[in-house]
């Protein structure tokens, strides 16, 4: 079997046909995982005794001729910031080194219901802060399309393991981008879905309202299925949606003519030449399909990533107040008082990246500068959104690019935070306004770097998000 090209379709065949079964090619998937991973370093730890189980329970309700699910069988990869019970979770820090919880996140309870077969967890930036995955404690990861560039972050792992095969499919986690840059970055598909699809019990918080999960995959059909899967209404999470989840296969008839299509003219300003070439003959695409495209606007763009980085470190700070050397895991040892323990703990334990947000969270909540800085950036949020409600009551969907440049070089970046963040200035409007949005590959540059297309749509219209990107999908395949 080719581990690397499998889907979820392919994995089911080949039970089906009883080719191999769940367990054999549970433990075949770990074995590749095991040697492929020194090359990318995308998987910090492996888990094989609970794949091994859940391949275990596929099988047997094979025998049984019960159906298995789904995700029979499917090898499934899962962002170190998500909860696995038994299973340490690291958030990529040092804080969480040790840390093992004592449950599931509600994804993590879906995907192994509908017989999912978790191999492990993937290496991300610290709690999820970052665009390129540098910012682990435990060291970056190579990007498989070229091994000296940063997969994106800080969903990197995720990406990763897909691209490089690793995994049918994975789970990521989206505050800002860290879904989509990384999947465009890889050359996979990546969907953040609309805020409140996806449950985030179990997802440990960065910033709470803007948090999704989401899934990638080497398809548009693969990523979906993997949402479907694990979207829906929680008890456990009061942000998550009541709205029922639609069969999404069923809204990928290849038939997008008629769908109108706006392309926002802020997206186009400070974009790289071949980048910008690429969405542009990716627009073509679709227009040949029958689609409307036109030029639209999206005003108050520029004042994104200003709003963001104000609005996610105000929430960060106050998340991660709960490390503190009390619960958890890490606590330094040496320290007199209290107040001594909670600041050398935090002092040994963050990066750099985590402090930096703290201080400016803590700043921009503090209450000479509420009004000034907070209070601005949620004001500037509504507009963002406004701005999308508006242009969706012209358009169905949006195109847009998914980062101003491809992959870039290991350490490229990583002297210069606002450069960094400059790699989501595209990604941020979308997290903002709790819309969907995915990346779907468009092509690659001269030497190689995958590019990708950003497809935002209405709140709940993820149906007809994957339509449109299956439909290009499949005529660029
Ligand atoms: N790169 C962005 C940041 O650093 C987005 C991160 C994310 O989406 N988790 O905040």
């Amino acid at each position: 079997m080719d581990i690397a090209r499998l889907s979820i379709d392919s994995v089911r065949a080949g039970l089906n046909e009883r080719r191999f079964s769940a367990r054999e090619l549970a433990a075949e998937a770990l074995r590749f995982a095991q040697a492929e991973n020194p090359s990318t370093h995308a998987y910090l730890h492996l888990s094989p005794d609970r794949a091994l189980e859940a391949a275990r329970r596929v099988d047997e309700k094979l025998a049984r001729g019960e159906e298995p699910g789904p995700l029979a069988g499917v090898p499934i990869a899962v962002k170190d910031v998500i909860l696995t019970q038994g299973v340490r979770t690291t958030c990529g820090s040092r804080l969480l080194e040790n840390y093992i919880p004592p449950y599931d996140a509600t994804a993590v309870v879906r995907l192994e219901r509908a017989g999912g077969v978790i191999l492990g967890k993937t290496n991300c930036d610290e709690f999820a802060m970052g665009s390129s995955n540098e910012n682990s404690a435990f060291g970056p990861v190579r990007n498989p399309a070229a091994l000296d560039r940063v997969p994106g972050g800080s969903s990197g792992g995720s990406a990763a393991v897909v691209a490089q095969g690793t995994a049918v499919v994975s789970l990521g986690s989206d505050t800002g981008g860290s879904i989509r840059q990384p999947a465009l970055f890889c050359g996979v598909v990546g969907v953040t879905p609309t805020y409140g699809r996806v449950s985030r019990y179990g997802l440990t918080a960065f910033a709470s309202s803007l948090d999704h999960i989401g899934p990638f995959g080497r398809s548009v059909r693969d990523a979906a299925a993997l949402l479907e899967v694990v979207a829906g209404r929680d008890e456990m999470d009061s942000t998550s949606a009541f709205a029922p989840v639609p069969r999404y296969a069923e809204a990928m008839t290849g038939d997008v003519r008629g769908t109108k299509i706006g392309l926002p003219k802020e997206y186009f300003k400070g974009l790289e030449s071949e980048t910008g070439d690429l969405i542009a003959a990716g627009a073509g695409v679709l227009s040949k399909l029958g689609c409307e495209v036109r030029e639209i606007s999206l005003p108050a763009t520029d004042y994104a990533i200003a709003s963001y980085y104000i609005i996610c470190t105000a929430e960060a700070s106050s998340n991660l107040a709960r490390y503190d050397g009390v619960r958890y895991t890490l606590r330094s040892p040496n320290s007199e008082t209290l107040s001594d323990m909670y600041r050398s703990t935090r002092g040994e334990g963050f990066g750099a990246e985590c402090k930096r947000r703290i201080m400016l969270g803590t700043y921009v909540l503090s209450a000479g500068y509420y009004d000034a800085y907070y209070l601005k950036a949620q004001k500037v949020r509504a507009l963002i959104a406004r701005d999308f409600t508006q242009a969706f009551q012209e358009v169905d969907a949006i195109l847009a690019p998914v980062s101003p440049f491809p992959a870039f070089r290991l350490g490229e970046k990583l002297d210069d935070p606002l450069q960094m963040y400059l790699s989501d200035i595209y990604t941020i409007t979308g997290s903002l306004a709790g819309i969907p949005c995915m990346s779907v590959p468009c092509g690659r540059t001269a030497h190689g770097l995958p590019v990708g297309l950003q497809i935002l749509a209405r709140h709940f219209d993820e149906p007809g998000m994957f339509r449109l990107a299956e439909a290009f999908e499949r005529a660029t395949s």
